[in-house]
């Protein structure tokens, strides 16, 4: 692939834009200055690594993130209140362009479900619309583990009825959580595999209870890693894709 086709692809701007910055001399390729526009870069590699006025960068044909989100921030491109999440990516990766084989035009990457704007946790971002839709998709069973911090102490009846099904505002069927786990008198372990808007919120309020705080602890066989701080982004390795499967 050409070098400032292959930085357009990566979102550091238009086409024009990218052979500028490559003939000023302030891309490197392997650790080599590249001043050639048109030069070719081996893009099947999986180790093309570059960099872009002094900031490393690999190559990724498909961006798949994670983030640690912190509290008070909004999953939105245009965020009412609150700043958002999006924020804490460096801009190349809100400002990817669509992609040439995806009929999903999705530019930069997008969150894979939302989290409320006082949820902390593992959020992921892609901008690969098949792996949105999966992770989304209710029929996937792609469990999602909270870490609930509830007001009243929890009862053995209220754990019952989070898995035996409660009946929520916007729909006669009732909603079961995977698993809830009562892990201290006020702190519960909820697994869902359906995404319904404030679904944790409005479970646990359905039991006579109420969220104080709320963190998403896990999502499939992956982890929020424990060295990841709020606030902070990593791509995701091959062995968390294969986590998430
Ligand atoms: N359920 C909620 O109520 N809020 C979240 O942020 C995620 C799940």
């Amino acid at each position: 692939m050409r070098l400032d086709q292959m930085l357009f692809s990566q979102g550091f701007g238009t086409r024009r834009l990218c052979a500028g910055l490559i003939e000023q001399g302030l891309v490197t390729v392997g650790g080599q200055v590249c001043d050639a526009p048109d030069a070719d870069v081996d893009t099947r590699a999986d180790t093309l690594r570059y960099a872009v006025k002094g900031v490393d960068w690999a190559y990724h044909e498909r961006a798949y993130l994670m983030v640690h989100k912190p509290s008070g921030y909004e999953c939105s491109h245009r965020p009412g209140a609150w700043p958002s999440v999006y924020t804490l990516l460096p801009a190349p990766l809100r400002q990817r362009p669509p992609h040439t084989k995806s009929s999903a035009k999705i530019v930069g990457v997008q969150a894979v479900g939302r989290l409320d704007q006082d949820t902390t946790g593992l959020l992921l971002l892609s901008d690969d619309g098949a792996f949105i839709h999966r992770m989304n998709s209710p029929r996937h069973h792609v469990p999602k583990v909270y870490e609930v911090t509830t007001r009243h102490s929890l009862d053995a009846r209220q754990i019952e009825r989070l898995t035996g099904g409660v009946v929520l505002d916007d729909d006669p069927k009732p909603v079961a959580a995977a698993a809830a786990v009562a892990v201290g008198d006020n702190h519960l372990r909820l697994t869902l595999t359906e995404g319904k808007y404030h679904q944790v919120k409005r479970m646990v309020a359905a039991v006579g209870n109420r969220v104080e705080a709320l963190h998403r602890s896990r999502i499939g066989g992956l982890a929020l890693p424990a060295d990841l701080a709020p606030g902070q982004w990593r791509w995701l390795s091959s062995q968390d894709l294969a986590a998430l499967r």
